[in-house]
């Protein structure tokens, strides 16, 4: 399999190559060359489907029995046996729990995988890399718990200082591991995110520390999250017979493989995004705009985001994958701030494509009537994606599964607000509040910030 940029002038490369890359050179984003067909399929466990699946999107760089061994280490972090458990509820529409992972939120079922990946890749090569991010919560956790103790990974993590939850902020300071290095950064999490952006552009600290990310926007996150939209569709029926799903989205990264998982053959009928106050992408799925506006603080953090990065992924397969259209369109939106699609491209997401709406009211009450109605405790997340799967369901003969992307107890304050029960960490994060924490209180001065990076790196 090769990689091509959304852009259309980056190098192709191989697997990879566009794992350890992430971003492609043109500023686009890479995506295979084309989608592999999907077999008819058995029904095999969780990790036998997760090899099929993605065995064509890395072939060519990596060996079917590596790639076996990676992918069963993986998902034996988690927690249940069968991965993403999924359970009905009491109006027929499905909840497929993505958060039975170390850290509690969807993210692992990638980053899991993809910590594997880049260890294997770099062994491979005989290189090693520091991985330095910005986080407001999960995406962090989920990559120190998947990078901790590679050898050929050294990891910086910057959040804004006193503005993550205890449980996030724990989940990343009690990790003990000598490659994971937490900095608490005196300022706000675009500043965190600014500091890395800085530290890219600057060629000779780059190059010296062979710097890389494992953002949302890497091939190789969006591929691990399409297993279990064909795992949940074989549960409910079998590869060809219809599914809908219904997906919280911040970065459209998850909603995005649901859609590679249909342009592989998977019957998915519809995918219905769920947004919160910030609606870009509710906005663009039912008036084909885009308008950005100041970013709104929710109980559903990880959605309160303007600019979804893998939503160019989509715009490149409707645009033809005319990479030069699509870059014009996007230099168009940066100059301006206004999105417009063509009505023809629009109308090719009518049938497919769904989004909506929900303010924090009404995700309180969502968590309070389902608690009500089935004792089960849903996040703020995965209240948006249930909200939004009620709200746009077209077909009540398809199944509807709503993906819940965090475990309840990931945001108890949500949850304590609206049901008056505090959830409760599961076993292996117990004693979460006695570890000890590690982390360096730092300015957010880019020389600083530098310094403890050259330092740490091993
Ligand atoms: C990251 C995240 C999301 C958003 O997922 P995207 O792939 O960015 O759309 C939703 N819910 C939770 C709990 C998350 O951590």
């Amino acid at each position: 399999m090769r990689y091509v940029s959304t852009r259309g002038s980056a190098p192709v490369l191989e697997f990879g190559e566009a794992l350890l890359a992430g971003l492609a050179d043109d500023g686009g984003l890479y995506v295979p060359e084309e989608w592999p067909v999907l077999a008819a399929g058995g029904r095999g466990n969780y990790i036998e489907t997760a090899v099929e699946v993605m065995m064509p999107f890395v072939a060519g760089s990596i060996e079917e029995d590596d790639f076996a061994v990676m992918v069963a280490d993986a998902y034996t972090t988690f927690e249940t046996s069968d991965v993403t458990p999924l359970l009905e509820l009491s109006d027929g529409v499905h909840l497929l729990e993505l958060f039975h992972g170390p850290t509690l939120a969807f993210k692992d079922l990638a980053l899991q995988l993809v910590g594997r990946l880049f260890d294997h890749e770099l062994s491979r090569r005989g290189e090693r890399i520091t991985i330095v991010g910005a986080t407001s919560g999960d995406t962090g956790s989920a990559a120190i718990e998947a990078c901790q103790g590679r050898d050929a990974v050294d990891m910086v993590i910057l959040h804004p200082s006193g503005r993550v939850s205890e449980v996030q902020r724990r989940q990343m300071t009690t990790v003990n591991a000598t490659n994971v290095h937490n900095v608490a950064v005196d300022g706000t999490f675009d500043d965190c995110q600014d500091l890395v952006k800085a530290m890219f552009a600057d060629v000779t600290f780059r190059d010296e520390v062979r710097l890389s990310a494992v953002n949302s926007i890497n091939w190789a996150r969006v591929m691990a999250q399409v297993v279990y939209y064909v795992v949940a569709a074989e549960r409910l029926g079998g590869r060809h017979s219809p599914v809908a799903f219904s997906v919280p989205t911040g970065n459209f990264g998850n909603v995005f493989a649901g859609h590679v998982a249909r342009l592989s053959g998977l019957d998915v009928r519809q995918l219905v995004v769920g947004s919160n106050t910030n609606d870009v992408l509710t906005q663009f799925f039912t008036e084909g705009t885009m308008g950005i506006t100041e970013v709104v603080p929710t109980t559903s953090p990880s959605m309160d985001i303007q600019v979804s990065s893998n939503l160019e992924r989509l715009l490149f397969e409707i645009n033809g994958r005319d990479g030069a259209a699509l870059g014009a369109q996007l230099d168009n939106f940066r100059a301006t701030g206004c999105f417009q699609l063509d009505p023809a491209l629009r109308a090719s997401l009518v049938d497919g494509w769904a989004g909506a709406r929900f303010v924090d009211n009404a995700v309180q009450a969502c968590i309070a009537d389902e608690a009500d109605q089935s004792g089960i405790l849903l996040d703020p997340h995965t209240a948006v994606g249930l909200l939004a799967a009620r709200a746009c369901r077209r077909d009540s003969s398809i199944p509807m599964v709503a993906l819940a992307t965090a475990h309840p107890a990931k945001f108890p304050d949500a949850v304590e607000a609206a049901t008056g029960v505090r959830p409760e960490l599961p076993n292996h994060l117990a004693d979460l509040y006695e570890r000890p924490e590690r982390l360096t209180e730092l300015p957010a001065d880019l020389v600083v910030i530098e310094d403890f990076v050259r330092a740490h790196r091993r």
